[in-house]
């Protein structure tokens, strides 16, 4: 085993552990890097005990108190685990922390698998798996279900250990390599119970590339010593004995000691079916030495069989039967350690409150669903500033928020500023992109907890969700309504302008006038052909500027068709019109587009106008009409304009 393991964050550990914040940082890592240097470790987690209980810092006290239940989970002291996680599950619940109570839960039912106690470990499985699946956790629920398989194959319930392995499949993406490495070992445990060695074989075959990949040799002993079950159990007596030994020096370098009574026992079993039973003894009685006190009724039921069996063979009837008295005890105690009417009184207050807290829940995520489907029918990002500001007032319950977004920095605040004394923000996000900081405040003290920030974050995530849609909602609409090369109306929106005009002009035909006009530049195909696409678009981006700046404001100035336009333009008589039309094909005919070669490019562009009268009868057959027109301009040699009517 490594002794020289540096843990990160050692170097600052005395600053770091003065700030609670911090701890969080000390604690992920210890959490991943544990087993590296148990010892070391756990001198760290002393430490941080003494910090925390110091300064009362509850939070991190109760992170500080998980990390000593992994701690004493692998070093074996399973009561104190359980004990230390007990004390942080308190805190926990109490403060609503789902992340750090999933992982606390987990902890607790890994301790009580250990111990055998295994219904209470299903119970603490269940729970953890049903706040991870409320609550989205995929990796903690992955983790989760790999010791509730183990629970329940233990329990020999075999069905509902298969149909979790199931499950476990479908989030097999989501999970650590470690946590894979979890699963496949104990995957392998079952298949070895049901004698599908060549499934054993395939599984660890996986186990030891994850364990490579990762340098993460804690495991195994543990894989050795199933390889050994395996060459046992197909009376490969000499590979066995190998594997077992070769586990045991795997158990002491690495420091993991949590399989050495069960490779012993394994040991005594083939030394049995070898005849060799005073060897078989010995095996049995290291296995007892290696519980070094821990009641494990599991283990001692196999150790105390084993011993009566080798006495058996032997003659010793007499203390045969003394071991198969102790064995039928453990055995006793261990089924009714296990029994489900046990649990029930025991256990009945405690799942109440599970119960409870899990239906809260569910309210609460039912409250998030309601506020994220309100926030993104927000359309514009005013909208959604808004829409935020009322939800966050509406859930929060405080009748003195201040709830402000700055982006971009930009204060933009809603509401005159108070004096504040408490205070959360939460950036706001586009996938990676920050738009913003999403800010609310309290003139009480200690307003917000950790529920009332979870409320903001994910409001703050819909929110960043939201408005980038509402960006793309924003150019969506632009660009019906505006021709994306000239900047002109579309077809679409003139057609509106034009029939609302048309309309107008309809209801008081004596009070109103309204004329069209449309151009066509000509020989435009020429142009395309002698200058390339790109300078044709520029001769057509050249007309549009002329045709808005001479038809002036109080018209509507579009783009029809790939070169032709449409101009509304409402309370102006024929002559106006015809007037105005003239201008801008004189000033189409002055002018000219440099080419992307500098050569001057010089075009004109044909018009007819029309002027509404009572008897036309909706906009499309004023369009034929000054269609007609724009087609006589073009027999009548080009570069000209043409009307329908008298001046
Ligand atoms: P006419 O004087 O009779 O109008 O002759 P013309 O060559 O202009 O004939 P017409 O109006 O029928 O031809 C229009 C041509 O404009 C056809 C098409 O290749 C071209 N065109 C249409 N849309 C675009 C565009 O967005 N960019 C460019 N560069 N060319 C376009
Ligand atoms: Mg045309
Ligand atoms: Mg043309």
């Amino acid at each position: 085993m490594n002794s020289t393991v540096d843990f990160e964050f050692e170097r600052d550990f005395e600053l770091l552990a003065q700030n609670e914040n911090h701890i969080e940082e000390i604690v992920e890592n210890l959490k991943d890097n544990i087993l590296r240097d148990i010892d070391k470790a756990g001198e760290i987690i002393d430490k941080l005990l003494s910090i925390t209980s110091k300064n009362k810092m509850h939070m991190a006290g109760a992170r500080a108190k998980y990390l000593s239940s992994i701690y004493f989970t692998e070093k074996m002291e399973y009561e104190k685990s359980i004990q230390y996680a007990k004390e942080a599950y308190e805190y926990f619940i109490k403060t609503d922390n789902t992340i750090a109570l999933i992982e606390i839960c987990n902890e607790i039912m890994l301790a009580h698998l250990m111990i055998e106690k295994y219904i209470d470990a299903i119970h603490w499985g269940n729970f953890t798996m049903e706040i991870c699946e409320k609550n989205q956790e995929y990796k903690h629920s992955f983790m989760a279900g790999i010791n509730l398989a183990f629970a329940y194959e233990k329990l020999g319930e075999y069905t509902e250990a298969s149909e979790m392995y199931k499950r476990l499949e479908s989030l097999e993406s989501e999970a650590k390599q470690i946590h894979k490495l979890g699963l496949y070992i104990n995957r392998a445990h079952n298949e070895a119970s049901l004698n599908n060695t060549k499934e054993v074989e395939r599984l660890l075959e996986k186990c030891y590339k994850i364990a490579e990949k990762e340098d993460h040799n804690w495991d195994l002993p543990e894989m050795i010593f199933i390889k050994g079950c395996i060459y046992l159990k197909r009376c490969q007596y000499y590979l066995a004995e190998e594997a077992f030994k070769r586990a045991i020096e795997e158990s002491h370098r690495t420091g993991n000691l949590s399989f050495i009574s069960d490779i012993y026992i394994q040991w005594g079993e083939l030394y049995i079916k070898k005849y060799r039973y005073e060897e078989a003894k010995d095996k049995f009685f290291a296995a007892k030495q290696a519980l070094s006190g821990r009641l494990s009724e599991g283990k001692l039921l196999k150790i105390y069989t084993g011993l009566a069996k080798a006495e058996k063979n032997q003659n010793n009837y007499r203390q045969s039967l003394e071991y198969f008295k102790l064995a039928q005890e453990f055995s006793d105690s261990l089924i009714q350690k296990n029994s489900h009417i046990y649990i029930a009184g025991m256990k009945i207050k405690q799942t109440e409150r599970h119960t409870r807290f899990v239906k809260n829940q569910t309210r609460e995520i039912k409250e998030l669903a309601e506020i994220g489907k309100v926030v993104m029918t927000g359309i514009s990002r005013e909208d959604i500033v808004r829409t935020v500001t009322h939800e966050l007032c509406k859930y929060l319950v405080a009748d003195d928020l201040e709830v402000e977004f700055d982006e971009n920095k930009e204060q933009l605040p809603l509401k005159r500023t108070m004096i504040h004394k408490s205070v959360m923000s939460e950036r706001v996000l586009a996938g990676e992109k920050y738009l913003g900081m999403l800010r609310v405040k309290s003139s009480k003290e200690k307003a917000f907890g950790s529920s009332e920030y979870k409320k903001l974050r994910i409001i703050a995530s819909y929110m960043g969700i939201a408005i980038e849609n509402s960006k793309f909602i924003e150019s969506a609409r632009y660009a019906a309504d505006y021709d994306y090369l000239t900047g002109l109306f579309t077809r679409e929106k003139i057609m509106n302008i034009g029939q609302t005009a048309c309309s107008e002009f309809l209801m008081s035909p004596g009070s109103r006038r309204l004329c069209i006009a449309m151009a066509d530049i000509d020989h435009f195909k020429k142009i395309n052909d002698s200058y390339g696409h790109s300078n044709g678009d520029a001769v057509i981006v050249e007309s549009a500027k002329i045709l808005k700046e001479k038809f002036g404001e109080k018209t509507f100035s579009s783009r029809y068709g790939g070169e032709e336009f449409l101009v509304v333009l409402p309370d102006l008589p024929l002559a106006e019109a015809v007037e105005l039309t003239e201008k801008a094909r004189q000033a189409i005919q002055d002018s000219y587009v440099s080419s992307e070669d500098k050569r001057q490019i010089r075009f004109t562009a044909s018009f007819g106008v029309f002027e509404f009268t009572p008897d036309i009868s909706n906009l499309d057959e004023g369009i034929r009409k000054v269609d007609s027109m724009l087609y006589r301009a073009k027999q009548n040699g080009r570069n000209r304009v043409d009307y329908y009517g008298n001046l």
